[in-house]
């Protein structure tokens, strides 16, 4: 268990390549905070400066008030899953689990303590013993998240984990590691999560916070209905939601004491905080907030 702060972070890859630019945010101890935005817009590389994997180019990065700019990897005490979560297809799944532990030294005991209290959570007791070939992708998935809890880890860095499962699995894989990050939280053992993904509806489904990103800058950070309901700008409206929302190419009008967005061959009048007169503004509306007459219309809160 651990806080997290970035504070002005930035990549700059060879070749004047700017990845990630000047990032802030602050996360809290067990919470789950998730980083979303389009394919390149930086995620992975700063989950992987998090991890240590990959050195900053400015800024700061603080784990309990530690500057861990320079410390190794090794030594962030963060476990790491990735998307391609290689197992050991050679070793039973209770040797797979243990293996980070045996390698770090670990007593006999500590770690068949630790394995068997893992399996339990995860509901893999009884596939101790089988080999990853015997597995399904989900109870795979599962051994790999096993492997990290039983390091009890500081922080917990997810890398994309479901994007090799197929569609129905991934829906039961969010709803586990939902459900996982709660137990740890119920436990001894609550885990902070940052946890990376292009896909908007997993970001809403998971984060306690989601961090959106695009072409390596923040756009905005918040709880998932919080951005849903009050976008910081278009590019979130537009990313957040599915369907997307529509934008209509508009211009804002004051009459008299009146302001209307005027559109083709549309005219809506507007609350009193919106002013200015003849400026083009962007008209969005999400696919649900349309109806049809003599629909029941039920309003979103926000
Ligand atoms: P995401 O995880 O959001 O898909 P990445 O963090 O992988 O994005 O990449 C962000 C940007 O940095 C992209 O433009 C990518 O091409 C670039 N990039 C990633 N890794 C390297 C690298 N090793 N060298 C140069 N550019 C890189």
């Amino acid at each position: 268990m651990a806080t997290l702060t970035l504070r002005e972070v930035s990549k700059i890859y060879a070749g004047n390549v700017r990845a990630v630019s000047g990032v802030n945010a602050e996360i809290a101890d067990g919470e789950f905070v998730v980083l979303v935005g389009p394919s390149g817009c930086g995620k992975s590389t700063l989950l992987r400066m998090i991890a240590g994997l990959e050195e900053i180019s400015d800024g700061e990065i603080n784990i309990d008030n530690r500057v861990v700019n320079h410390v190794h990897a090794k030594d962030r005490d963060i476990a790491f899953v990735f998307q391609n979560y290689a197992l050991y297809p050679h070793m039973t799944v209770a040797e797979n689990m243990a293996f980070g532990l045996k390698m770090r030294n670990f007593a006999k005991d500590e770690i068949a303590k630790r394995v068997g209290e893992a399996a339990e959570i995860l509901g893999l007791t009884p596939y101790l013993n089988r080999k990853p070939g015997a597995l399904s992708g989900g109870q795979r998935q599962r051994v790999a998240v096993g492997r990290a809890i039983v390091r009890q880890p500081k922080l917990f860095l997810f890398d994309e984990p479901l994007s090799n499962l197929d569609a129905k699995m991934r829906v039961t894989m969010r709803a586990e590691l939902i459900k996982l990050h709660k137990q740890l939280k119920a436990s001894k053992m609550p885990a902070t999560v940052v946890y990376v993904t292009h896909d908007q509806v997993e970001a809403m489904s998971m984060g306690d916070r989601l961090v959106v990103m695009k072409d390596g800058v923040v756009q905005q950070v918040g709880a998932p209905l919080e951005i849903y309901n009050h976008p910081a700008n278009q590019f979130v409206a537009g990313f957040i939601g599915s369907p997307p929302m529509n934008f209509l190419n508009a211009e804002l009008q004051q009459r008299g004491d009146s302001s209307f967005v005027v559109g083709k061959g549309f005219e809506l009048k507007l609350p009193r905080r919106f002013n200015g007169n003849n400026r083009p503004v962007v008209f969005g509306i999400r696919p649900e907030d349309i109806h049809e007459r003599g629909d029941r219309v039920s309003t979103a809160s926000g």
